[in-house]
């Protein structure tokens, strides 16, 4: 008989799931009975609260959440305010005399959860927190000279060599008995997640949040993509990836779990290349938590000092264009819009807007990593500072200063039957697939053709694609020159 306690409070953060989650499980071994809560603090996260996106993706997965727990005779406690302070108050009402979680990486949860650990063990309630999110927390995998490692490869060479021993994910419980139905808890809606002015009907029809939703995405990801997912995971045109990413941010699936369902159709059979290539992919989630934990001031600063002497151009009237998609780039304008409409951008798609922000445009790779923020639903502090600093050239194993990505070009290569830019941008439809890369290029008579006028019904380019690269690359290499000499 594990139990001690009478009473434990499982603190719920990103961790909206009931299988594979190590501080439910613990405390249902270490109590008779277990209290679900979720306390919201925004505050607590400043400077990242989480966005617009994200707090309908929080609305909807708390939903779902408090559902499960209630068809195990429990149920979802919501409360707000100071987080400290509302968990000793629920201390108080119900004699827990155990509270667990799993650990989150970010610098104000590291904090905060810091804080609330020591003041509880101070009053005598003992605390157990526990890994749920990452194969390998950032302090367990380093160099052999005991440093963070800020490459990817040999990073991914160690994890890789350790992924055999991951244990087993956790089964969900069976049963979850509420001791205290007369437990106070805010109705959800009281929180308000949901915009009043309503916005978000693209994502409501594109995903659908909860811990069951995330295990049928992943198995209809392994039957019908993981084997073609090294070639057809750089289409945007092509539901070739897993969409498995919003899910991971709010844990209502683990990455523990996803290997485990892997491993078992796939490594060693005929498919396991894509599968490989696949779990590579979450490796570039866990080097991004390796680097954020290791160098957490690089949410708002380059992790390359040299960038902070770059001059970013300051425009307004630029950055809105590109926030709106409108820049009359249509690579860059269907990724934006696609991410306006769904809250979600396929990966090409990300790093070609951002390169476009960045050197194109020359804007603060910052000015770039908020707007995500506020509109993907997989908005993640360590991803996308990853995916912004790589891009930026500024960052962990970042892409050449050289390398501007040409967003025509990659439409051409990726994007060959135009059909990602047609959906987002249906006012090019008639362009022939020559043309609506680039429809500044196109001669009058086929604009005239397709019912076009640049400048009505789609924007003239705000910048010139080769003029602007050329600028960009004078700017970066002049870094280079000036810091190396
Ligand atoms: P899949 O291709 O199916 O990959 C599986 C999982 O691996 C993803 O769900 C994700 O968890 C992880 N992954 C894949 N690629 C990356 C990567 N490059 N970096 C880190 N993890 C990765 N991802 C986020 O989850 N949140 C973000 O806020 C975010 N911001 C980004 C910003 C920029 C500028 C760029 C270039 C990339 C960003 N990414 C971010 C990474 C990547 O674009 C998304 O993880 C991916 O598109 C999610 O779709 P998927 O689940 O279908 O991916």
């Amino acid at each position: 008989m594990l139990n001690t306690h009478r009473v434990a409070l499982c603190w719920f953060r990103r961790d909206l799931r009931l299988a594979d989650n190590p501080a439910l499980s613990h405390a249902i071994q270490h109590a008779e009975h277990v209290i679900p809560v979720y306390i919201h603090a925004p505050q607590e996260e400043a400077p990242w609260p989480p966005g617009a996106a994200s707090r309908w993706w929080l609305h909807h997965g708390l939903h779902s959440l408090n559902d499960s727990l209630v068809q195990l005779g429990n149920r979802l406690i919501i409360r707000r305010g100071d987080t400290l302070a509302v968990l000793q108050s629920l201390i108080a009402e119900t004699g827990a005399t155990l509270v667990t979680w799993n650990r989150l990486y970010e610098p104000a949860c590291i904090a905060r959860d810091t804080a609330v650990k020591k003041a509880l063990r101070e009053s005598g309630v003992e605390v157990h927190s526990d890994n749920s999110a990452l194969l390998f927390e950032p302090w367990t995998i380093h160099t052999k000279q005991h440093t963070p490692f800020k490459v990817f490869t040999p990073f991914w060479k160690t994890c890789r060599l350790q992924l055999a021993q991951q244990p087993a994910p956790l089964p969900a419980p069976t049963h979850l008995a509420a001791p205290h139905p007369s437990i106070n808890s805010l109705q959800l809606d009281e929180l308000a997640l949901l915009p009043t002015i309503r916005w978000d009907n693209g994502i409501a029809q594109r995903w659908q949040a909860g811990e069951s939703h995330a295990l049928q995405t992943l198995q209809h990801f392994i039957d019908e993509c993981v084997h073609a997912y090294a070639t057809q995971r750089d289409q945007p045109a092509v539901s070739g990836t897993s969409s498995l990413s919003p899910h991971l941010h709010f844990g209502e699936i683990s990455p523990r779990q996803i290997l485990a369902a892997i491993n078992l159709h796939h490594l060693n059979d005929a498919t396991s290349q894509g599968a490989e290539v696949y779990i590579k992919e979450l490796g570039w989630r866990e080097f991004a938590y390796h680097l954020l934990y290791h160098f957490p001031h690089t949410t708002i600063k380059p992790l390359d000092v040299r960038f902070e002497k770059f001059p970013w151009q300051k425009n307004e009237h630029l950055l809105k264009a590109w926030q709106k998609g409108v820049t009359g780039i249509p690579l860059v304008d269907a990724g934006m819009r696609e991410l306006w409409h769904t809250g979600w951008m396929h990966n090409r798609v990300r790093m070609i807007v951002a390169s476009f922000l960045c050197k194109n445009l020359q804007i603060n790779w910052v000015e770039g990593a908020r707007w995500f923020w506020d509109t993907l639903v997989d908005a993640d502090l360590a991803s996308n500072t990853l995916g912004w600093q790589w891009t930026a050239g500024c960052g962990a194993d970042a892409a050449p200063y050289f390398r501007i990505f040409n967003p025509v070009l990659q439409a051409e290569r990726f994007d060959p039957d135009a059909m990602y830019i047609r959906k987002w941008i249906p006012e090019l439809n008639a362009l022939p697939n020559r043309w609506i890369t680039a429809p500044w290029a196109a001669p009058d008579k086929e604009l005239t053709r397709a019912g076009i006028k640049l400048g009505q019904h789609y924007p003239e380019p705000i910048v010139d694609l080769n003029a602007s690269r050329e600028h960009a690359l004078r700017a970066y290499s002049q870094l280079k020159s000036e810091t190396t000499q």
